[in-house]
């Protein structure tokens, strides 16, 4: 089968703005001003694993333009929360977001009634690609049954592999913009004019949790759980595991190619 159906027109850094995520980012009451793009095909639901820096945020772009689902990222609702002023923020997001910036996972309790404020994306008819969430075995379980409640199934999970030596030295020489969150690295993603976003002119900066110190606490944070979410997902026979050795285009032509299969 032809795979150009995965290639609609982008601009130089291979993704176009067009996905709004307000009921995502502030949850609760809030809606998205723009309705979800039409999917192509059928509603893709994708879960999206791997080590913190291994590249899932670079893809999940690329992807929610080519299927017209939405990236669904729990690390950007802390991030948002963290921007929009700490003073308004409830107990519990505050405490959240003490451990983001330790680099430790918040604690499921606190994920969890995060997601339950935010059902209706999961529920959206233009699909969703979680990134960074679900973390832990507890996450998966409730996500399976929210998912089930409401007659939604998963289309895949994508595991993303690549050493340990490798991911250090990505995080290493990433940079995220500030106002758009679109990630750069600065050896195989560079923006045009260093230091600003191609996409809209914002300063590029290195995430406080992409801090080495940070980065070492996340990694083994991550390994701990990463192991028994993996094998939840094999036993599910959802489980897809692609290689994330090379650059954003080669890692986003093999994961086209597993979803071709699905
Ligand atoms: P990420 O951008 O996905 O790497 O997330 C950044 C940080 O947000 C993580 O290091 C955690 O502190 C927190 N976080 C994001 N998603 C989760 C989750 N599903 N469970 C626990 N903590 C999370």
């Amino acid at each position: 089968m032809s795979d150009n159906r995965f290639f609609p027109k982008t601009d130089a850094i291979g993704v176009i703005p067009t996905h709004d995520r307000t009921a995502w980012l502030k949850g609760g009451e809030h809606c998205c001003v723009m309705p979800p793009r039409p999917p192509l095909g059928k509603p893709w639901r994708i879960v999206l694993l791997g080590a913190p820096g291994v590249g899932k945020g670079t893809q999940a772009e690329r992807l929610c333009e080519r299927l017209g689902a939405c990236h669904l990222s729990t690390g950007d609702i802390f991030r948002a929360a963290k921007k929009n002023g700490e003073s308004g923020l409830s107990p519990a997001m505050q405490s959240a977001l003490e451990f983001m910036r330790r680099g430790e996972l918040v604690p499921d309790q606190t994920v969890l009634d995060m997601i339950r404020e935010r059902l209706r994306c999961l529920n959206c008819s233009g699909g969703f690609l979680l990134d960074g969430f679900p973390r832990t075995v507890a996450q998966a379980k409730v996500l399976e049954t929210l998912l089930e409640d409401h007659h939604v199934q998963l289309t895949a999970v994508f595991n993303y592999e690549l050493p340990l030596d490798k991911i250090i030295a990505r995080i290493a020489g990433r940079r995220t913009c500030s106002v758009c969150k679109v990630v750069y690295h600065l050896d195989t993603l560079p923006p045009r004019v260093a230091g600003l976003c191609d996409r809209c002119g914002g300063k590029l900066v290195l995430r406080e949790d992409d801090r080495p110190e940070a980065v070492e606490v996340r990694m083994a944070a991550y390994q701990a759980a990463a192991r028994p979410l993996i094998n939840f997902y094999l036993q599910r026979h959802l489980l897809v595991n692609i290689s994330a050795e090379g650059t954003p285009e080669e890692i986003y032509k093999r994961t086209r190619l597993s979803l071709l299969a699905r």
